[in-house]
């Protein structure tokens, strides 16, 4: 090795090497510092640090100022005006004995002033820098407000689009709630979580809670280890070993243990398996909320079971303040436990900075809100963000050849709703809506019609629908923009039917009689089903709720000044009785194979096996409206020669592969690439396929490249029978293709 190299290499070495040696001192130093703390603090200001309570965003609560002031409170929630934050802070730091600082919380979900696509839109970019970025922005702007926490990113996997939360995560895949989870936690906390404008970021729920029966919000789960550890913990695990400092528990109950009494989750999964040094949050009020679920029979033993499952603070139940000291006092909890919660919370409280900074610049938010290159990332996300499910070449729109045009649909020009769930910092008059943003960029040349037709998306007045069907004989096309409004999903918004609200439905049948082209935005934080809709329309874009400047977005993908490129992070059912349908289901016995009979077809008497025994619906066959990893463009790509480096591989190896993507068509456009395999014969059933991988790619009109990828044989590994996790040797097949459902298989072993 020449000299040169070498000392390169040992000065690298040195370097990292005084680095986390420079760091392991630090952390020593903060734990002493804690412990110099905890060997000072009462009982009862040790509940206090694990006491958080909402502010009310209107004034300084004189209650709320006197308790911090006695030390009965480690955080809030809800306060963003900088002033409050900072009154209520001087308070804590100058007033209260210890003078520890508040951590301050909020629901940031997807964006703080600048409005982001809700996560499942996030998803669809299959754009994890993007989704960074936007994170960093969002803590940028809530910094700005004084919060250093924000209760997101939302890691839930949803197998269920009748659950109204499924708008608040990453969809249905593991993998791809993974790479979201670990982009999010990066661009909320930085480089430098005491960095001031840095925020801590909470990673939710834990665990489950997507699964919830029925689709129905706080529903019970049951979840079995296997499918747990498989499916819903590795996008925790990834998004803590990125750094995440705290995480909180969710509401429901998986089995009959309720996870904010959960031990296993907390302790022995959490802290023992995955060496998480961060703290643990209930959610709002969930440890008394384990009386109702009849887990515990009063606040004292709500209290007693969820600090014995590890969790550290207890957002708004008031159980461990008003009972810990008591349960302590009595030999029931040792106090031990109140000390190593405490200082998990401190912990956080010092990564942050906050005894060295916590004071909020009252100014700053003015240079920072809605700056204008958060708004063009903002925009950049809600254009990529778009899928395209149809087009018959009717879009993109001409803008030379369409005279006149109309617009119309109740979420053409809704400010609020195109926002999204949680949103409580945005403001609509921010916002621009699809119908400002066609007009500004195209009212000049193209006469725009706009009638909206309904008020809103429940809506069903028929005399709106005639007016708009009256302007669409006028029109050279028609634009409608439909969907649900932004409180139909959410929190504890759930829904059984999934159809278009009736109204909205009749208004897309009734303009596509007129026979002019109709192109239907559907703007919505789940998956409708939307099959009718589909068929009625030419081309059809779903936004999910595509935020502030989701108007600017969708009229360049409509005007094909930007080409569609967003992909389905989650399946489309075509009617609610399917669900839950996702598309890395295990493989059955007797998979549908195509063939078989369907009830308009089933002759009178037709003989008990002849329709054909496999795992189908007699009314709907077997396979979704729309698959995931599904989504067009107005260009087109081709995969060839999928060729990998060998046959056969040991369970250390990684596999090289190369495949050759060609853009077939007219436009520059991105396609993302997704790479799945299938582990053929295991000890358990393995799912029909699962994602491991993907990249956007954007080629030019006929251009071809090979594209290089690696996979290390231990990505694919399982919880095996023994729930160990294994890559067990074998066949498998893998498919590198645009969606989940293309592509042909190619074969290789691991021995
Ligand atoms: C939600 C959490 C949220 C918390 C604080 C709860 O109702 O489930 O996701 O972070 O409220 O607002």
């Amino acid at each position: 090795m020449p000299l040169k190299k070498t000392f390169l290499i040992l000065l690298c070495t040195s370097l990292i090497w005084s680095c986390t040696q420079q760091q392991t001192g630090t952390d020593r130093e903060t734990e002493k510092k804690i412990s110099r703390l905890i060997s000072q603090m009462t009982l009862e200001e040790k509940m206090g640090q694990m006491n958080q309570i909402s502010a009310s965003n209107m004034g300084v609560d004189q209650r709320l100022a006197e308790a911090i002031k006695n030390g009965q409170v480690g955080s809030i929630l809800n306060e963003v005006d900088p002033a409050r934050v900072n009154a209520y802070q001087k308070i804590a730091v100058e007033e209260s004995r210890l003078g520890i600082p508040l951590i301050v919380g909020r629901d940031v979900i997807h964006g703080f002033k600048t409005i982001f696509p809700v996560p499942l839109g996030m998803a669809a970019t299959f754009n994890p820098a993007v989704v960074e970025q936007g994170a960093r922005i969002a803590a940028r702007e809530a910094t700005a407000s004084g919060v250093r926490w924000t209760f997101s990113p939302m890691l839930d996997i949803a197998r269920d689009p009748r659950w109204g939360r499924i708008a608040e995560g990453f969809g249905e895949d593991t993998y791809l709630t993974s790479v979201m989870g670990e982009a999010m936690v990066k661009g909320y906390q930085g480089t430098d979580p005491a960095d001031p404008a840095s925020m801590a970021a909470c990673v939710k729920h834990f665990a489950g809670y997507g699964a919830a029966e029925g689709g129905r919000d706080y529903n019970s789960t049951f979840i079995p280890e296997r499918l747990l550890r498989n499916v819903y913990l590795p996008p925790f695990q990834k998004a803590l070993d990125a750094g995440a400092l705290s995480l909180m528990t969710s509401f429901n109950d998986n089995n009959g243990v309720p996870s904010t009494g959960n031990t296993f989750l907390l302790r022995n999964v959490l802290r023992d398996e995955w060496n998480f040094t961060g703290f643990v949050v209930s959610d709002w009020s969930s440890v008394t909320e384990m009386i109702p679920h009849g887990f515990a029979k009063d606040p004292a033993h709500a209290a007693y079971l969820a600090v014995k499952a590890g969790v550290d603070m207890d957002m708004m139940s008031f159980a461990y303040i008003n009972h810990l000291p008591e349960l302590v006092k009595e030999g029931d909890i040792p106090e031990k436990l109140l000390n190593e919660a405490v200082r998990n919370i401190l912990r956080v409280k010092f990564r942050l900075g906050l005894f060295e900074n916590p004071y909020v610049d009252e100014n700053l938010h003015k240079d920072v809100f809605y700056a204008p290159d958060h708004l063009e990332l903002a925009k950049q996300t809600a254009t990529e963000s778009v899928v395209m499910l149809k087009n018959d070449g009717t879009l993109p729109l001409d803008e030379t050849r369409i005279k006149t045009l109309l617009i119309t649909g109740p979420m053409a020009d809704a400010p609020h709703d195109q926002l999204g769930t949680w949103v409580f910092d945005g403001e609509e008059n921010a916002t621009i809506t699809p119908l400002k943003a066609i007009r500004d960029a195209h009212g000049k040349y193209i006469r725009i019609l706009y009638e909206p037709a309904l008020n809103h998306s429940r809506d069903n007045d028929p005399s709106g629908i005639r007016k708009a069907v009256q302007a669409a004989r006028r029109a050279d096309a028609v634009l409608v923009f439909t969907g649900e409004e932004s409180i139909l999903s959410g929190e504890a918004h759930c829904l059984a039917n999934l159809d278009l609200q009736e109204g909205q439905s009749r208004l897309i049948e009734a303009l596509q009689a007129v026979g002019k082209p109709v192109v239907t935005v559907v703007m919505a934080g789940r998956p409708l089903t939307i099959q009718k809709e589909t068929r009625w329309s030419n081309a059809l874009l779903y936004a999910f709720h595509p935020g502030t400047m989701g108007g600017p977005a969708l009229a360049d993908l409509i005007f094909g000044h930007e080409v569609p490129s967003g992909k389905l992070p989650v399946t489309f059912p075509l009617s609610s009785g399917q669900i839950p349908l996702y598309y890395n289901h295990n493989r059955t016995g007797r998979p549908f194979q195509g063939n078989e009979t369907l009830l308009k077809d089933i002759p009178p008497k037709a003989g008990q096996t002849s329709l054909g025994n496999t795992s189908f619906y007699l009314d709907l066959g077997a396979d979704p409206l729309f698959p995931f990893g599904y989504g067009l463009s107005y260009s087109s790509f081709a995969y060839t020669n999928i060729t990998l480096d060998k046959v056969t591989y040991g369970k250390d190896e990684v596999i090289e592969l190369n495949f050759d993507l060609t853009n077939t068509g007219k436009y520059t456009a991105t396609e993302i690439a997704q790479l799945y395999i299938c582990d053929i014969t295991g000890s358990v059933t393995r799912p029909v396929r699962e994602l491991k991988f993907f990249e956007r790619i954007t080629l030019n009109p006929g251009e071809s490249r090979t594209v290089n990828w690696t996979l290390p044989v231990n990505e694919l590994a399982f919880r095996d029978l023994n729930m160990d996790l294994t890559v067990e040797p074998g066949q498998f097949e893998l498919w590198v293709a645009g969606d989940s459902v293309s592509g042909e298989p190619v074969l290789f072993e691991v021995h």
